[in-house]
């Protein structure tokens, strides 16, 4: 946790954006930028008791999160903050402010933990921030456990394994950030290489929706429909209450190994990752040019030249992963188990080097390091990875996590990239597109730019229309409404 907070004030010690072209200052100056006054006066007086904090400094940290990962988004949401944060007690009182931010036409930007990229947190019109952390209620149920949705993921899963149950799968800042945040913001992480991306069939049960009107509803979805609110960065909703399934919980080991050559790193982890006798949580694969920004963390483990595969395993398998590497040419160079780094906040768990851990490590020691998201398809990783890895060497270090796809071994590409221009970025992604590898681009801040499949589903859209019919959640976020 202590790493991640830190983080918060990180940006400030930045170099000024890096090399920016005159691309990235075209965009971020075309941003059109509707602020206006707003009644603020007028609406404390409408939420009555509902806590709010206006002193400037903690505004401006609240109306931020990891845009900075992104020079490109840098750029264009560098200075944008809210007016004032509310932190609503319990729903009715999140219903008081959506009434009056629709009564008052005032934005309203939902915000977790604030641990997400491309500036979803980001207010980009001012107005108020919705801060969820005094939700926090958790209760079992029948198929899972329902939270508020600012209940950290850390205290659902202490809450859980006394049952010996966890979730099926959290964010690599599964220590800070929130259930409803990653919800409606992430994608998926650590045990999706068994139980694939958090929009797979089952892994998000329910979720309670307060409207933006003048007289706010509750919806409750269910099943698939929660894909209406997944990754829409807050505009379709404010979730109050999400619902997701349990797995059983294990020991689990962290495992580094080592290999001379990257064509073995990535064998094992294909291998591993198809192996389904083998009860596995996390499986990320690094060409040496990414590993070595782990060093700082990860000390001797990580050898010089090589490539390396971090693995969490249950521990009555660790010994058959083991020899599974071994068969690979691997080495093991490290072995801890994750309770206790994860129990002990002067310690790393290996999660914490994986998914977007993997960037930030690399940030703290090159500032201009950014990153590309790319999946690499079902029967054609190793392949792909090996063409794109010699095509593109240290200019693209190889970042893979392996993942569940439609129920097929794939990749999460989390590839490192050393901040040049838009243009050599659009040349990345056209290379990377034509071989077959698909990419969802990182560097906007819309919800549809950065889609893999460059649209956002028209259910979401006419869900967005029914819960939000002014405009005013996250504005300029989801741009097919025209509202950016
Ligand atoms: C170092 C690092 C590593 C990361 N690793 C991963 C990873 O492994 N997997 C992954 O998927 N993501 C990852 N992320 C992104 C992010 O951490 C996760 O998506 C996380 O779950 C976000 O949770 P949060 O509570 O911080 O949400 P926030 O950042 O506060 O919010 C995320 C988005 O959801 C909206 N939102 C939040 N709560 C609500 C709500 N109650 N109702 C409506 N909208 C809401 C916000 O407006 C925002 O648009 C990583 C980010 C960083 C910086």
């Amino acid at each position: 946790v202590s790493a991640l907070e830190a983080d918060a004030s990180f940006l400030d010690s930045l170099p000024a954006l890096v090399a920016p072209t005159r691309a990235v200052h075209h965009r971020a100056l075309s941003l059109p930028f509707r602020r206006e006054s707003y009644d603020l006066a007028g609406f404390r007086r409408l939420i009555g008791s509902v806590p709010v904090l206006d002193d400037p400094v903690t505004v401006r940290r609240r109306s931020r999160d990891y845009y900075w990962f992104s020079p490109i988004v840098r750029a264009s949401l560098d200075g944008r903050h809210a007016d004032l944060v509310v932190e609503p007690r319990d729903e009715a009182e999140v219903m008081a402010v959506a009434s009056a931010c629709a009564r008052l036409s005032i934005p309203l930007t939902v915000r977790g933990a604030g641990t997400g990229t491309y500036g979803q947190a980001v207010p980009l019109h001012g107005g108020v921030v919705l801060d969820t952390g005094r939700l926090t209620r958790i209760a079992r149920t029948a198929q899972g456990v329902r939270t508020g949705a600012g209940a950290r993921i850390a205290a659902v899963e202490d809450a859980t394994r006394a049952e010996m149950l966890e979730l099926r799968m959290h964010p690599s800042t599964r220590r800070l950030a929130t259930l409803g945040g990653y919800f409606c913001g992430g994608s998926g992480g650590i045990g999706s290489v068994t139980w694939g991306g958090l929009r797979e069939p089952g892994n998000m049960l329910g979720a309670r929706v307060v409207t933006l009107e003048e007289t706010p509803q509750a919806i409750d979805l269910t099943g698939a429909d929660t894909g209406l609110v997944n990754r829409t960065f807050g505009t379709t909703g404010i979730v109050t209450e999400v619902e997701v399934p349990l797995a059983p919980a294990h020991a689990w080991q962290d495992r580094v190994i080592a290999f001379v050559r990257l064509v073995d790193a990535l064998d094992f982890s294909l291998a591993l990752a198809e192996d389904t006798t083998i009860t596995k949580k996390l499986i990320s694969t690094h060409a040496f040019e990414s590993a070595r920004y782990l060093s700082a963390v990860l000390g001797s483990a990580i050898r010089p030249g090589s490539a390396h595969v971090l693995v969490m395993v249950a521990e009555s398998d660790a010994g058959a992963a083991e020899a599974l590497a071994a068969r690979h040419h691997g080495t093991v160079t490290l072995r801890a188990v994750t309770a206790d780094a994860e129990a002990d906040p002067a310690r790393t768990p290996l999660y914490e080097c994986s998914w977007g851990h993997t960037t930030l490590h690399a940030i703290r020691q090159q500032p201009d390091i950014s990153y590309l998201q790319a999946l690499f398809p079902p029967g054609r990783v190793v392949d792909l990875a090996l063409s794109m890895a010699e095509r593109f060497g240290a200019e693209l270090p190889l970042h893979l996590e392996f993942i569940r796809y439609e129920g097929k071994v794939a990749a999460n590409g989390a590839q490192l990239w050393p901040f040049t221009s838009v243009e050599r970025l659009t040349e990345i992604i056209a290379i990377h597109e034509e071989a077959g590898v698909f990419i969802a681009n990182p560097h906007v801040f819309t919800v549809e730019e950065g889609s893999r499949h460059k649209r956002v589903p028209g259910d979401q859209i006419g869900f967005k229309r029914r819960v939000d019919p002014h405009g005013l959640l996250n504005p300029g976020k989801m741009g097919a409404m025209g509202d950016g």
